[in-house]
């Protein structure tokens, strides 16, 4: 039977050392400053950007809004991330993805300075990532590291199984766990025989974007599963992209859908955001 791992107290522990060290900041005349861009009205990026700033102002971290219309150009976009990159006072810059069409995202990510990417999108934090540089880091990723780490459940020498290869989750989730020296594995959708493949891991990540597509036939007896997946099902309740009820029974540790790895993505955000002024956090250092 399977610990629960308990994303909501984890992150909220974050959350309590990051207030704290932000206020120790504000003691010694430093401020913390995140500017987040929303382009268009999307109801899921505004309730997403809505809760970061709640976190921001949890933690003591002054948010500064830019809410732009759907039809803003690129350009107009562009000159204001420069400005920002340029304002001293403005610690961190995050665009809210995803952008509408007409608006080239990786142009957009490029934009950002490197010190500013407190998402860890940018290609410069990627390859600092990869060559183990110290750098931001992408926050769902660096949040299962925190999680799994503060589960007391031991990552080095482990046969780590990541499905899913995106540049924000799968392949920085493969670079963190191969940084903690697990011995890591990444599936995909042309991966054969993937049961095979997910059987042999003490720790599966799933990021795969289908609800309730990994049931008990894909672990190993006593495995540590973590499901980053977030869907509403038909009954418009969330669920992962793991069966939990299935597997429940033969893991040793998994995370819920809610309250597993959605909490963890804004409390390493916030980390990064306090990073990039100078304050240096236990969960943030180069693993
Ligand atoms: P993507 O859709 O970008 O990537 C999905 C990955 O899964 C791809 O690499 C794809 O392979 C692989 N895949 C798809 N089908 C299969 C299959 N049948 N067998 C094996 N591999 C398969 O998703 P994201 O990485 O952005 O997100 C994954 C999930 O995590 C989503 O549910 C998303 O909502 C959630 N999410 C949750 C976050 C949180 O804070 N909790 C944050 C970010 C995402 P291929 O590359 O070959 O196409």
């Amino acid at each position: 039977m399977a610990n629960q791992i308990d994303g909501k107290k984890i992150s909220a522990q974050i959350k309590e050392e990051l207030k704290e060290r932000v206020t120790a900041m504000e003691a010694e005349g430093k401020k913390v400053t995140l500017a987040v861009i929303q382009v268009g009205k999307d109801p899921a990026s505004s309730v997403y950007v809505g809760n970061k700033k709640k976190a921001c102002a949890y933690i003591g971290i002054h948010s500064l809004s830019y809410e732009l219309e759907e039809e803003t150009s690129q350009e107009e976009l562009l000159a204001l991330i420069e400005e920002l990159n340029g304002r001293k006072d403005v610690n961190g810059i995050l665009v809210q993805l995803p952008l509408p069409s007409h608006i080239d995202e990786n142009r957009v990510i490029r934009a950002i300075r490197p010190e500013k990417d407190v998402d860890g999108f940018h290609p410069e934090s990627v390859g600092k990532l990869c060559i183990g540089q110290p750098g931001f880091v992408s926050c769902t990723p660096a949040g299962i590291i925190q999680l799994l780490k503060r589960s007391g459940i031991e990552i080095a020498g482990k046969e780590c199984v990541v499905i899913g290869r995106s540049n924000i989750v799968g392949k920085p989730m493969a670079l963190l766990l191969l940084r903690e020296n697990a011995t890591v594995t990444v599936a995909h959708s042309k991966t054969e025989n993937l049961k095979e493949v997910t059987k042999r891991a003490d720790i599966l990540v799933v990021a795969v974007g289908k609800p309730k597509m990994i049931t008990k036939e894909y672990i190993k007896e006593g495995a540590v599963v973590v499901d980053v997946g977030i869907h509403r099902n038909e009954e418009n309740k969330l669920c992962g992209d793991v069966d939990y009820d299935d597997v429940w029974p033969v893991c040793s540790a998994v995370t819920p859908v809610p309250g597993g790895v959605g909490p963890m993505t804004i409390a390493m955000l916030m980390s990064n955001c306090v990073e990039s002024a100078g304050g240096w956090f236990s969960g943030s250092e180069p693993v």
